[in-house]
């Protein structure tokens, strides 16, 4: 709860009886909110002064059911039984342009067109325009928690930043609320649950997370290839891939709980979301291949999470519902192709999606507009491809890559850079140094400080600055160009 605005989670506000199927407890909530604030959630109910009173509802459904609440509120009917819930900082922040709240529009629109079916009666996204209540992105099945930067709107020309956060949130309606892996599934909140199968709720719900971004016009084509190309760069040079696969990643919230890591690309984390999504890339690119164009995972989705409008219950299911359903739709040996992706280790990251479209993954030493937007918005300096470092605020190095030139170099996290070839330390100045250095045999000194000790380090890295981009190589349409391409 900030001044102006407050995410009620039921969970955190309440006791159950313990022993009992969640969805058994009957439970009718009401809440009574500051003077003047209005609130949004999944559930509906009906207010006298200041108090809500919520119709009654299962244990469960009340859990997955959170508010926002504000004094600064907008709500906008997207249509279609779908509500856009705003609260902010601020009320200058709310004022969102026609044509950004048809984008949202365009989302729901898509998505419907997708799934082809409702799991829900209806379904409110939940929006907070704030840097002090913090950047949630949690999914509920007729909601959505979704934290973004106060100037979503009012700096809506600057980039996409986190516009693909709707889309991904949107889709787990479908994909983990309403289908649920089975050993992800419990009938309360004291049995444990299992991860094995993240890399189909989160890996596709990336995919479609990312698809619908760019059908609905959230992301322009290209800042979606550029995200793309970001996201392929970072799994196809992180070391951890030799010895961790990708199937072992689905443990990651329960060893690490989302801590930070010192060595990210050797360690790995929670990869099966965006690699899974690289997975569902290929299984698409692999669908239209073979079926001449005529299908692509589109078609899984239609089928695997068909559901009777409005009921929002719930269905589980298991890897082996997952290959049959990519067999009635194309027949391919789904379940090596699935083990051999998640079970196996592999030098590199899998990229074939992209290759059967003529996009090829390269280097060059321009920036794209999405990774100078992403470098401003964390302010860092990443030359994680330029020698294999970020550096962070006050200077300091905040990440180097397993067996890059700079950790061969000695250099690691929370180093402070004090000077390049002899000059005080600046972003400019290493980037010079970095451009000057290209295919030379000289290193690039650094002189850097460890807590009390300043030396200096050889920095031997002679291939200048790279920036990953894809490249079109083919003329024609690809499978992921048609994936792309928004649904009439
Ligand atoms: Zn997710």
């Amino acid at each position: 709860m900030t001044g102006a605005m407050l995410n009620l989670q039921w969970e955190a506000m309440s006791l159950y009886p313990a022993g009992y199927f969640t969805r058994q407890i009957p439970v009718r909530a009401s809440v009574t909110y500051p003077q003047g604030w209005r609130a949004a959630t999944a559930l509906r109910g009906t207010t006298a002064g200041d108090t809500v009173t919520y119709e009654p509802v299962s244990y469960d459904v009340l859990v997955d059911s959170p508010v926002f609440a504000g004094c600064h509120f907008r709500a906008e009917d997207l249509g279609q039984g779908f509500t856009l819930n705003i609260v902010a900082d601020d009320a200058r922040f709310l004022d969102a342009k026609p044509a950004q709240i048809d984008a949202h529009k365009r989302l729901v629109d898509q998505a419907l067109k997708l799934f082809g079916s409702r799991p829900f009666d209806h379904y409110d996204f939940l929006l907070s325009l704030s840097d002090e209540m913090g950047g949630i992105g949690l999914e509920h099945h007729r909601s959505s928690e979704n934290g973004v930067p106060p100037w979503y709107f009012t700096e809506w020309a600057s980039g996409p930043g986190r516009r693909s956060l709707l889309p991904h949130e949107l889709t787990h309606s479908w994909n983990g609320k309403y289908r649920r892996p089975a050993d992800l599934w419990t009938p309360d909140y004291k049995t444990p649950m299992r991860d094995s199968l993240l890399w189909v709720y989160e890996g596709q719900t990336q995919f479609w997370g990312y698809v619908l971004s760019a059908r609905s016009g959230l992301y322009s084509k290209q800042e979606t290839l550029d995200t793309l190309a970001m996201i392929a760069a970072t799994l196809d040079t992180r070391k951890g891939r030799t010895w961790r696969p990708l199937q072992d990643t689905t443990n990651d919230p329960i060893i690490s709980a989302r801590r930070p890591k010192p060595w990210v690309s050797w360690q790995r984390s929670e990869d099966y979301y965006n690699e899974g999504m690289l997975v569902w890339l290929e299984a698409d690119s692999i669908i239209r291949e073979k079926s001449g164009g005529k299908k692509g995972l589109d078609d899984f989705a239609r089928t695997f999470f068909a559901a009777r409008d409005g009921d929002y219950g719930q269905r589980p299911y298991d890897f082996d519902e997952v290959v049959a359903t990519l067999n009635s739709i194309q027949p391919h040996d789904w379940a090596a192709f699935l083990k051999a992706r998640l079970d196996q280790t592999s030098d590199r990251a899998p990229l074939a999606g992209f290759g059967a479209s003529g996009y090829k993954l390269v280097y060059t030493d321009e920036a794209t507009p999405s990774f100078k937007d992403v470098e401003k918005r964390n302010r860092v300096t990443d030359l994680s491809y330029s020698g294999g470092l970020v550096v962070g605020s006050g200077d300091e190095i905040s990440t180097v890559l397993w067996d890059s030139a700079a950790f061969n170099a000695g250099l690691t996290v929370g180093m402070k850079l004090l000077a390049v070839n002899g000059v005080a330390y600046s972003t400019d100045e290493l980037t010079a140094a970095i451009k000057a250095a290209k295919g030379g045999s000289a290193p690039i000194k650094l002189l850097v400080k460890a807590k009390k000790r300043i030396f200096e380090v050889d920095l031997h890295w002679h291939e200048g600055l790279r920036y990953p981009r894809f490249e079109k190589t083919a003329k024609a349409d690809g499978p992921l160009d048609k994936l792309l391409q928004p649904r009439l």
